[in-house]
């Protein structure tokens, strides 16, 4: 289980770079901050620069919210989402953001795998408008083959976000020949059509635009050979989860 980091003042953070005009983290037009450290190792990682704690570059509070107030305008319809990297490995950081955020009147997304310390991201989602749960699959063997960390923390968040009935998005990413055996979607889109909070699930289609960069770090890239799924089986998954009453994007 991840510790939070601590080495820096809660209004300092480590990000790894900021996107002024995202449209597909969260509703309308956001603000995205992606955060840098994360403790998965998905194979797929488009931003495996975003792993390490100790990169990024040091940014205070006051410094991103000066960036969020220039482009509050654009904002209206949207708001600002945290991404990673892992945002909850930065909690208190992460937390100031979105409270500073709530005072301007902006909508507020925590883009997360759920790999967290419960307690330590409880304080986040008091000011926390929705959450987009990155959920990398549901048999455990293999989320722990595509992530090299164990289900149970995201499964806890899960259950946790269910009870205080937080509006969550879920994401899955489908890796043709990795997360698309049938056992595996149809036991993740259970689980999500039990928990009751779920607006909707978005079907991520694997793709290889982050390959470069596991080539620029020297790392080697596990799915080279894998191609993207077909729209046949991105319809497939999608009827598994709208079996389940689930609204599927
Ligand atoms: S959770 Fe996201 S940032 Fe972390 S390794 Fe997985 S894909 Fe990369």
């Amino acid at each position: 289980m991840p510790s939070p980091s601590v080495s820096l003042p809660a209004t300092t953070g480590r990000i790894h770079s900021i996107e002024t005009c995202g449209t597909v983290d969260g509703p309308g037009i956001r603000f995205i901050v992606f955060t840098q450290g994360c403790p998965l190792r998905c194979l797929y990682c488009h931003n495996p620069d975003c792993q390490d704690i100790h990169g990024g570059t040091v940014t205070t509070v006051d410094e991103i919210m000066a960036q969020i107030a220039q482009t509050k305008t654009y904002l209206r319809n949207g708001g600002v989402t945290v991404s990673g990297g892992e945002p909850l490995m930065q909690p208190e950081f992460v937390a100031e953001i979105f409270r500073r955020c709530h005072q301007m009147g902006l909508h507020t997304a925590l883009d997360t795998s759920g790999y967290v310390a419960l307690e330590a991201a409880k304080p986040v989602l008091i000011n926390t408008d929705l959450v987009l749960l990155d959920i990398k699959s549901y048999s455990s063997d293999l989320f722990h083959q595509v992530t090299r960390v164990s289900i149970e923390p995201t499964l806890k968040f899960a259950r946790y976000l269910a009870e205080i009935n937080q509006p969550t998005w879920i994401r899955f990413v489908l890796v043709p020949g990795l997360t698309d055996p049938a056992e595996n979607v149809a036991g993740l889109a259970e689980f999500v059509g039990s928990l009751g909070n779920v607006e909707r699930v978005e079907i991520l289609p694997f793709h290889k635009l982050g390959e470069y960069k596991w080539e620029q770090l020297g790392l080697p890239y596990a799915l080279a050979k894998t191609q993207p799924p077909s729209p046949e089986l991105v319809e497939q998954v999608v009827q598994i989860f709208r079996q389940q009453s689930l609204t599927v994007v």
